[in-house]
């Protein structure tokens, strides 16, 4: 990624690239600020620019191979190290996990813990970087870099280092090999050895400013002034924040449109074409089947609203209220307790891991039964 496509931070922007021009590459970083701030992706815009091979104006190109390359977390030069689940006590380390490291930074850079472990699938365990992870990462430095020029380490979330994998990678910060850049990246300096602070260089990555992330919104996301405004208001100087808002409102227009598709199936009784649509919906990742599923029941609570208050309690706009109007009928004090239980299960069933192909296509036979009631 370029500098130019992060928001804020403009002045450490300019400095960093400064300071690469002058030929002052600290052999060791610590990028410190909260997720939402976006150390880890200055991070990677900092090795971009340091691999880039057409520098402009203080930003990579991101056109030339190298900067193709990071972009698609590929460059042979660029090593990655974070947290992940340790199952045993073998030699484990994040190589295991690359493939979803891979794809959430192709879908978002800006992301904590919980997107982490959302992503790797592990729950509400706790993510470590274990010695034998500190132990490779040392061993990929010690080699040649590939095209003969910097090798770059980037450890994610450096705060989760166990105290032997600390260690380790103390050591090679104190004896860094020949051509090797190293940045941690943290939330909270103070859970570092302070051996490892002292000998690393402190690059603050502060909150974004609201007139930035709002300038940010309005120029590369297209957002019109005012509703930037409303949504960089509540996101703390957060980008990350900032992102889930956006989220949240795409997200809810996909589960309407599933809900509307799948409700007009059950009614009709296409048995076939619910069952491709259960199809469809085990396609997706299990976090949205939950979030589906919590939206199936706001939406049945919705429709008892409808039918008890005449509408005028429904917080539904729009589209939404539109189907709502002619849909809640069909959801009534006959089948309503029955439905929420299914919906209520099905969510249970799927945080437990359960086949969600089956599991949709269930659910929709005993959705075309209850709506007949
Ligand atoms: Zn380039």
């Amino acid at each position: 990624m370029q500098y130019s496509s992060l928001p804020g931070h403009q002045g450490l922007k300019l400095k960093l690239s400064a300071n690469v021009d002058s030929g002052r590459i600290p052999h060791a970083q610590l990028f410190c600020g909260a997720d939402g701030y976006g150390p880890l992706p200055m991070a990677i815009a900092y090795a971009q620019y340091l691999f880039c091979e057409q520098r402009e104006k203080g930003d990579s190109c991101g056109k030339c191979s190298s900067c193709q390359r990071v972009e698609s977390y590929n460059h042979p030069d660029l090593h990655f190290s974070f947290p992940f689940k340790v199952v045993s006590k073998k030699k484990e380390t994040s190589q295991a996990y690359f493939k979803e490291w891979q794809d959430q930074l192709t879908e978002n850079q800006y992301f904590d813990i919980q997107d982490w472990n959302g992503k790797c699938d592990i729950g509400n365990s706790q993510p470590i970087i274990p010695a034998s992870e500190a132990k490779s990462i040392s061993a990929k430095l010690s080699l040649k870099s590939y095209e003969g020029g910097l090798k770059v380490l980037i450890v994610w979330r450096a705060d989760l280092l166990n105290t032997q994998a600390s260690n380790k990678l103390l050591k090679l910060i104190e004896e860094p090999p020949n051509g090797t850049v190293i940045i941690l990246t943290t939330t909270d300096q103070d859970q570092l050895l302070k051996t490892i602070i002292s000998r690393t260089q402190l690059v603050s990555v502060n909150r974004i400013p609201d007139e930035e992330l709002t300038e940010f919104l309005v120029e590369k996301e297209g957002l019109d002034r005012g509703g930037a405004r409303s949504i960089v208001n509540l996101a703390e100087g957060s980008y990350l924040r900032v992102k889930r808002q956006l989220r949240t409102s795409d997200n809810e227009l996909k589960y309407f449109n599933h809900f509307q598709t799948w409700m007009r199936l059950c009614y009709q009784k296409k048995v076939l074409e619910t069952f491709n649509w259960a199809e469809t919906m085990a396609g997706e990742g299990r976090e949205h089947q939950k979030q589906f599923l919590l939206f199936c029941l706001h939406m049945a609570r919705q429709c008892m609203l409808g039918n008890y208050t005449d509408m005028q309690m429904v917080s539904l706009q729009g589209e939404e209220r539109a189907f709502l109007l002619k849909f809640a009928k069909f959801i009534n004090h006959n089948n309503v307790l029955q439905l929420t239980q299914e919906f209520d299960k099905a969510h249970y069933h799927i945080e437990r891991n359960a086949n969600p192909k089956i599991l949709f296509t269930d659910l929709s036979i005993k959705v075309i039964r209850l709506l007949r009631k």
